[in-house]
């Protein structure tokens, strides 16, 4: 089996946001070659792109997984669609979103794949959570995150919330 790396998944909802965060968090748990570590707390947020929304919840986990970038955006994916993503605006509603924040120092710049996410060092709902729970994370162009939180361009975080105990992993040490 290939060495596994750390890599961090960003999970957003604002469609009966609880349900759909814990079964993707459920869901996640079911990749091959991959393990589930740490979560952060769950974070109510302003929608981005398009304002006239209903609030998200926002999170990130920590993985270990064998899987390389492309396969774990497939898996990710297709419990998007089993969770019944249905694009149909841009930075719309939606079910579940995941999207990839880093796999190990892997810089990828392909037409389904990004890495590190863009929006990593943009966005205090992507920063924030991983920060939480791994507060030594580097991101492998710019270097330690930690640095980068004061200058995040988009501030969406309303609060943290108290999150549901049925999501089978622990709280942040
Ligand atoms: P979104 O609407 O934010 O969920 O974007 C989904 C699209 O972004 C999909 O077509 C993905 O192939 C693409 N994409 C590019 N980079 C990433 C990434 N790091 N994580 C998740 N999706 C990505």
């Amino acid at each position: 089996m290939p060495p596994e790396l750390q890599a961090f998944i960003s999970i957003g909802s604002n469609i009966a946001p609880t349900q759909n965060i814990i079964c993707s968090l459920e869901m996640l748990q079911t990749m091959p070659q991959t393990r589930l570590k740490r979560r952060s707390s769950w974070y109510r947020t302003r929608p981005w792109g398009i304002e006239n929304q209903a609030e998200f919840i926002n999170l990130v986990v920590e993985v270990e997984t064998a899987l390389d970038p492309e396969t774990l955006l497939e898996h990710t994916q297709t419990i998007e669609q089993r969770l019944n993503r249905h694009r149909t605006v841009r930075n719309g509603p939606r079910t579940i979103d995941l999207d990839l924040l880093l796999h190990g120092d892997r810089v990828l710049t392909l037409p389904h794949l990004t890495l590190p996410h863009p929006g990593l060092h943009q966005r205090d709902f992507m920063l924030i959570p991983l920060l939480e729970i791994a507060p030594e994370a580097h991101h492998p162009t710019l270097g330690p995150l930690q640095a980068l939180r004061d200058a995040v361009s988009y501030r969406q975080i309303i609060e943290r919330i108290p999150q549901p105990e049925t999501d089978g992993l622990a709280e942040p040490a």
